[in-house]
């Protein structure tokens, strides 16, 4: 589409126009269209005979049973059903959408795979836009920088966000090379050992089931029963430091008596005429949770850094009441945001976010900070079936507002914020509340007056509040997820590279707190493994713009390559398990042991806590 528009008004070319009258164009828009308008009336046409023939069908309910009592009829049904799916298959396959649609005999997945049609639906379009930008001349390929904000020095690099099969999608992240390391500046140290995640919470506030004591009591027992009540305790003790501090209160929660009754939306104020404070001292944050307690409903959002950190980095909060927006600079107050618990955890204050699914896990993560009573638009969007449930065209339909996502992949740890930074990030919040009115209107209409669709959105956002943090532990096998989704078929040789590769990239990443990405992109690690450059030279030929680490280990890496080289070469491995060695159960016992002894989640830093295992 870019290529085609490119040359601007010659798009418009007229419709009546034949081939004999015109000079015969050089190149076919694609085979058999020689442009772009006649390949769309074509596409056009075909779409409004599918949907005239769809709509011809026998429908469910009506003719449709009568119809299916016949085998051929049933058959056809059958073998067209296949055909679709396998085609949507390829479509959302093509535009790197994960793709579910294969087993059709699996009736129970029917919603999860309209959200996926839905989902991808959101991608294909999010394309289109990106494209059309691109062929009117803006270039949204990269996060646009504030004007008049000018980072010293500047460099492109691809980032792998996730990696999804094979249509892992890179992203290019505009990045200021001489951002101080926010990290440097953290209290405490980032824990990047490969042990289990511990949660971070020390005070538990709006408890009915308090945290468990870490202190074991002076039992005025015999020694063997003590000892006996000791053990039973520590086994108690081991599993809640795994638990989620706050299921017992999400467990028993119950939907807030108001959010049975149909909303009258209230209306958002004035961007520019709401007052937006940012806060980065520990007195205007306690100031903020005491004002928060008093409310009612509150929204939130977060933005995260994870290209230069092994876990990420929360670096922003975005809090919004009816009245107010604040934007919280949470490097600044990392160790203190568990403050906010006192109102996050509050079960009588509802906090509305919009797709908290990360939000919730970088809470945990960065902060100690859990929610009880949460309300996602994100989920409300999906259970209205609105087609697109993105923020943005919830703010395009709701508020009229044009949001424009170009910050999303902006370096959050920039400071001082720019202003137009700051300006996006208030946006992501401020119209939140009125959203939430919005949707929730909507739900009640949906569902003939009745609270049932609101119940629904509230149980699936407290389903959502019970998700726990799990931090990536490394395994002998790790390397092999990541092989199959390449689908690429590697000999023994270039697996055991590979291995040794996905091994030294995950130790240098904890090492230096750096994302695997950074360290050695997926791309440039396979193609390290499938070249086995016989040279340190060869390996750098591999890598495009080579990063900084790869340049500095390439010795390291090169013995690494020779150690593969000299394996037994065995053609074609696909993941089967006989160059394998399978996860050694010491391994996990290991980590469990260890992370026991490290630490202990509930402690109080005053006490001393010795485990007895
Ligand atoms: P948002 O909720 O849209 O403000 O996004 C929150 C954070 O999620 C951003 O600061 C990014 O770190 C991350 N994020 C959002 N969208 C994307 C994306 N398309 N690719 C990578 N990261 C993203
Ligand atoms: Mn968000
Ligand atoms: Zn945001």
């Amino acid at each position: 589409m870019a290529a085609s528009t490119s040359d601007g008004g010659s798009v418009k070319q007229s419709n009546n126009s034949t081939s004999e009258d015109t000079e015969p164009s050089t190149e076919e828009f694609c085979p058999g269209f020689k442009d772009v308008d006649a390949f769309v009336k074509h596409g056009l046409g075909a779409v409004v005979a599918a949907t005239k023939a769809s709509a011809c069908l026998p429908q469910a309910g009506d003719e449709f049973d009568f119809y299916r009592s016949f085998p051929g009829f049933q058959d056809f049904c059958a073998i067209q059903g296949d055909r679709l799916l396998q085609t949507m298959s390829q479509l959302m396959q093509h535009y790197g959408c994960s793709s579910l649609m294969k087993d059709r005999n699996k009736l129970t997945g029917l919603e999860d795979r309209f959200d996926l049609v839905v989902e991808s639906n959101d991608v294909v379009l999010e394309k289109v836009g990106i494209m059309l930008d691109e062929a009117s001349g803006m270039n949204r390929s990269q996060p646009v920088m504030p004007t008049g904000y000018q980072p010293p020095k500047i460099v492109v690099s691809s980032w792998n966000r996730k990696v999804r099969g094979r249509g892992a999608q890179t992203f290019c992240l505009l990045q200021a090379k001489n951002i101080q390391r926010p990290q440097l500046k953290f209290k405490e140290k980032v824990d990047n050992s490969n042990t289990p995640f511990v949660s971070k919470i020390f005070i538990k506030p709006n408890a009915t089931k308090p945290l468990p004591s870490c202190e074991p009591e002076d039992l005025d027992v015999p020694a063997a029963l003590a000892d006996f009540i000791h053990q039973l305790r520590t086994q108690e003790h081991m599993d809640d430091m795994f638990s989620h501090p706050y299921q017992y209160e999400l467990d028993h929660l119950v939907m807030p008596q108001h959010l049975g009754h149909k909303p009258e939306p209230q209306m958002y104020k004035p961007l520019a005429e709401t007052s937006c404070k940012f806060i980065d001292t520990l007195e205007d944050l306690v100031a903020l949770n005491e004002k928060l307690a008093k409310t009612t409903e509150f929204a939130v959002d977060l933005e995260h850094h994870s290209y230069r950190s092994f876990l990420g980095i929360t670096c922003l909060m975005q809090i919004s009441t009816r009245e107010e927006d604040f934007i919280i600079d949470a490097l600044e107050l990392r160790s203190e945001m568990n403050v906010l618990n006192e109102s996050f955890t509050d079960p009588t204050i509802i906090k509305v976010f919009h797709g908290a699914d990360l939000d919730i896990e970088w809470l945990q993560k960065d902060f100690g900070v859990y929610v009880v009573n949460m309300f996602d638009t994100h989920q409300a969007a999906r259970s209205l079936n609105l087609g697109r449930n993105s923020l943005d065209h919830l703010l395009k339909v709701f508020c009229d507002v044009d949001s424009n996502k170009r910050y999303q992949l902006a370096d959050w740890r920039i400071r001082p914020l720019p202003g137009e930074m700051l300006q996006y990030a208030q946006a992501d919040t401020h119209y939140l509340l009125y959203v939430y009115d919005r949707l929730r209107a909507d739900l009640f209409d949906a569902a003939n007056g009745q609270p049932s669709l609101v119940q629904v959105v509230w149980s699936k956002s407290k389903d959502l509040c019970l998700k726990k943090y799990v931090k990536p532990i490394f395994t002998e096998d790790s390397y092999m997820e990541l092989y199959r989704k390449q689908k690429k078929s590697f000999n023994s040789q270039q697996l055991m590279a590979f291995r040794l590769l996905y091994s030294w990239r995950d130790k240098m990443a904890r090492e230096e707190d750096e994302s695997t990405g950074y360290v050695l992109p997926n791309h440039m690690m396979m193609k390290i493994a499938e070249e086995l450059p016989k040279e340190p030279q060869g390996i750098v030929a591999c890598c495009n713009p080579t990063p900084p680490l790869v340049r500095q280990q390439l010795n390291e890496l090169h013995q690494l390559i020779k150690q593969a080289r000299e394996i037994p070469l065995l053609k074609g491995v696909n993941g089967s398990r006989h160059v394998l060695q399978t996860p050694d159960i010491t391994f996990y016992l290991t980590i469990l042991v260890s992370a026991s002894f490290s630490s202990c989640p509930h402690r109080n830093p005053n006490q001393r806590w010795s485990p007895v295992l």
